[in-house]
């Protein structure tokens, strides 16, 4: 039975990071290995999984397959059950679990029912797509922040990243982002035109741009582009989900630095290409 010092239950939320299993914490696959029950979001790379004891119950809670995601009162409710019954309870979140990851509302959850709650960070994906394609996010030639932005308006992202439903403010984020905060944009590709519009109200047309879907997998790709050609890239290149969008002149110091060359070692650098063209 896993109790914490005091005694109590403790379930344990994890951040998987970006799907590299070489991307976990040490603590991460301690505890991994240590679980009895294995919940687990979508964004889970399954490489991650291959440190779980094979007797490990795994519940897949994610919206692979385009299916409608487990609801998250019932995810909160089964981690309380199993962690109440005395299991092991590990909760598995792509990124960190503080990161666009709800964790903050499951801690609250737990913690009202008595149960007591440890956080492991994970790598982020927004860390992860800038470090995979050599982009340095605050390189102070170019920039003195960073912004971690929900793309997505909608109520459930709004609540996962705490805005508390607060529309998406383009305007003030393009005027972030012009004074030199770069922008790391989180679940940004379904609503890509508004963003574009959005930023251009207060960025100029050829503010550079990268998107990168599914950092640090082997099937990672990125597009190199001009803000005011985004829409038409992420079309063109067929990029979908998950992916970040880095907006900032950081961009430009990905040069050449790519540290897996999305379209052969020997063609000119996309980052170079997309920026040039
Ligand atoms: N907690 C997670 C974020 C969850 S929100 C984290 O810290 O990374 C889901 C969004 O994360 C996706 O829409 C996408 O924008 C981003 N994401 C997650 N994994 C990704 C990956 N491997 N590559 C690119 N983007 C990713």
């Amino acid at each position: 039975m896993t109790r914490s010092d005091s005694g109590r239950p403790v379930v344990h939320l994890v951040g998987a990071g970006p799907g590299d299993p070489d991307l976990l914490t040490l603590k991460a696959v301690r505890v991994i290995r240590q679980a009895s029950v294995l919940l687990v979001d979508d964004l889970v790379g399954e490489g991650v999984l291959r440190y779980a004891r094979r007797s490990a119950r795994r519940v897949h809670v994610g919206k692979r397959g385009g299916c409608r995601s487990t609801p998250q009162d019932f995810i909160e409710r089964l981690m309380a059950a199993e962690a109440l019954r005395g299991e092991r309870v590990v909760r598995l979140k792509g990124g960190d679990p503080f990161v666009f990851g709800r964790g903050g509302e499951e801690v609250e959850h737990l913690r009202a029912l008595g149960i007591e709650v440890e956080v492991v960070n994970g790598i982020t994906a927004g860390l992860a797509a800038a470090t995979a394609i050599g982009v340095p996010l605050t390189h102070r030639d170019h920039a003195h922040g960073v912004m971690f932005v929900t793309g997505h308006a909608g109520r459930e992202a709004s609540r996962a990243s705490g805005a508390g439903g607060a529309p998406l403010h383009w305007p003030t984020l393009a005027a972030a982002a012009a004074e030199g905060i770069t922008l790391v944009i989180y679940m940004g590709i379904a609503t890509v035109e508004s963003l574009q519009a959005g930023l251009l109200a207060g960025l100029p047309h050829d503010t550079p741009v990268v998107v990168v879907q599914h950092a640090s997998l082997p099937r990672q790709r990125h597009v190199v582009c001009q803000l005011g050609g985004l829409v038409a890239a992420v079309a063109r290149e067929a990029i979908g989900s998950p992916s970040i969008i880095v907006v900032g002149d950081v961009v430009k110091v990905g040069l050449g630095l790519e540290a897996r060359p999305a379209e052969g070692a020997n063609a000119p650098s996309p980052v170079a290409r997309g920026l040039l063209g």
